[in-house]
């Protein structure tokens, strides 16, 4: 063949004119300022919302900012050695942590490092650090009851599995002792727990992880902590590595339960980044996208549907309040996407009703429809009797004399009260609780003085605990009390009664 060579330099020209040579390395940048865990970089022009970013010292970084001339990151680590011209590198990749078996009974720090002094994790499965949540299709409604082993909430407010239930009061009120105690309880029940410590003092999880040894169930948790002193945005990825950890399981088909203790800290946390970042302020302060921050977290919680293998994460975010105020920016944002609230009281704690909880506003969205039968249905005397209750004291604050019935409602609702108190570290089981506010609706307590209600109470479950579990499994079948069950409970009750007396 011959081909004449103006035609061939036509053909070249033309195909050079298509090539186009890009001679820019995308993927460098250049530090232009720095500090306060924040690094505003130029040059990257090809990075993703949430990839990780190597700083030439080591130091990683997230870019959350992409603005037209400038990419804003945050540093992970709190030292660092950078500064203005110091070079940067994408790495591709969006932030993800190992996660896996190996991690239960450990303690780490939300990018999966371990700060427990027990060694290296070694795991070969990796997850992002955000990830989408279910969608509808693979989700199924609340079906099983996820056992707190606090009478007040089980009875009265119950949480199934796949739930996201909120625990909401004021500084010391008791709000971490009821997620840790639910934790305790899960020993029995075969549920992987996660806690996440968020802002927390280094003392107070060293406390958290001694009581999970002591009673034996620190290795079905895995501990994720950024304490006060480390970095904001570590503070403020945490409660997503928990989500992360879940996940794992809950995609493997296990019941879970995290606990973020507590998201007014992380919020917080996002603020100050938010804000050093330059992002507009709104109401206190925080960014406009603050509601989306836990609302993507909340999410993740599911009841998976029976294709997926019917795992779950049940959720317990915790939020402090100031004086008692839920109607703050950060507490009724957290309300909103809760499927209900257990409200801690400031004025019950000091008044020495232990678990705090504040049953009239308190409320659990979907719970009530996987809570077991025969707790239900003695339950829901229990809340008619103290409502009734809480009525007819404040009235009876301003009268002298009351008549013979008054008074009996009185005394038993102030022995209701006392039953429902607990003590901590010691859950109950649902057989304890359906025997104990069996005994206190029915009167059995109303001839007992009111201060040896907790003693009785004591004994009761010693007694109950020697008994065969296989016939109390059988009774937590029935959906109500029957002739049977009636007389077996009086029996027990009356025994006790006799033997203390
Ligand atoms: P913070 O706001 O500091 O996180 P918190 O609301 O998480 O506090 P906790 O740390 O759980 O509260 O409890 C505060 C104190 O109350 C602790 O000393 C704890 O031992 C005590 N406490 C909590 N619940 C009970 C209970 N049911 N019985 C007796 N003491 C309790
Ligand atoms: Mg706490």
């Amino acid at each position: 063949m011959w081909f004449k060579p103006n035609k061939i330099n036509a053909i070249i020209k033309k195909q050079f004119k298509k090539y186009k040579f890009n001679s820019e390395i995308n993927n460098y940048g250049t530090v232009i300022q720095i500090g306060d865990n924040i690094a505003l970089i130029y040059g990257l022009n090809k990075v993703m919302n949430g990839e990780i970013l190597e700083f030439e010292d080591g130091t990683l970084g997230i870019a959350l900012n992409l603005n037209e001339n400038n990419v804003g990151a945050i540093l992970i680590n709190s030292i660092y050695k950078i500064s203005e011209g110091s070079i940067v590198k994408s790495t591709g990749q969006l932030v993800q942590i190992p996660v896996g078996n190996s991690f239960l009974g450990r303690s780490v720090n939300p990018l999966g490092i371990p700060i427990d002094g027990k060694g290296d994790i070694f795991s070969s499965n990796i997850r992002l650090l955000e990830t989408m949540a279910p969608s509808i299709i693979n989700r199924k409604s609340i079906c099983e009851p996820l056992e707190t082993g606090v009478m007040a909430i089980d009875s009265m407010i119950p949480i199934g599995k796949g739930q996201r239930e909120l625990i909401i009061g004021d500084r010391q009120t008791g709000k971490t002792t009821i997620a840790l105690d639910t934790i305790l309880n899960q020993k029995k029940n075969n549920v992987i727990c996660v806690y996440v410590g968020i802002g927390q003092k280094a003392s107070t999880i060293a406390q958290i992880i001694n009581i999970l040894k002591e009673k034996k169930s620190l290795d079905y948790t895995i501990i994720i902590s950024a304490n006060a002193n480390d970095s904001v945005t570590l503070q403020y990825i945490a409660p997503y590595a928990g989500a992360t950890f879940a996940e794992y399981f809950m995609y493997k088909g296990r019941s879970t339960l995290i606990v973020y203790d507590d998201l007014t800290k992380q919020a917080i946390a996002y603020r100050q980044l938010s804000l050093l970042l330059r992002r507009p302020p709104g109401r206190e302060a925080y960014p406009g996208d603050i509601f989306y921050l836990h609302s993507r977290l909340l999410e993740r919680s599911a009841k998976l549907s029976d294709n997926l293998g019917g795992g779950s994460m049940t959720a317990l975010p915790i939020i402090e309040t100031q004086s008692s105020d839920v109607s703050a920016y950060i507490p009724t944002n957290v309300i909103s996407i809760t499927d209900g609230q257990i409200f801690l009281s400031n004025d019950l704690f000091n008044s020495g009703i232990r678990p705090a909880i504040n049953v009239g506003i308190s409320v659990s969205r979907v719970g009530s429809a996987a809570q077991i039968k025969l707790l239900k249905s003695i339950s829901s005397r229990l809340k008619l009797e103290l409502a009734q209750f809480f009525e007819l004291e404040s009235f009876s604050q301003f009268s002298s004399d009351l008549d013979l019935e008054t008074k009996k409602q009185l005394a038993k609702g102030m022995r209701l009260r006392e039953l429902l108190k607990q003590s901590k570290n010691s859950p109950l089981s649902s057989f304890e609780q359906i025997i104990l506010i069996y005994a206190g609706i029915e009167g059995h307590l109303d001839d007992i003085d009111l201060q040896q209600v907790t003693i009785f109470k004591q004994k009761l479950i010693v007694y109950l605990r020697s008994l065969d579990i296989s016939l109390i499994n059988k009774f937590l079948l029935n959906t109500r009390v029957t002739e049977d069950i009636k007389i077996y409970f009086e029996n027990i009750i009356n025994y006790v009664k006799t033997k203390n007396m």
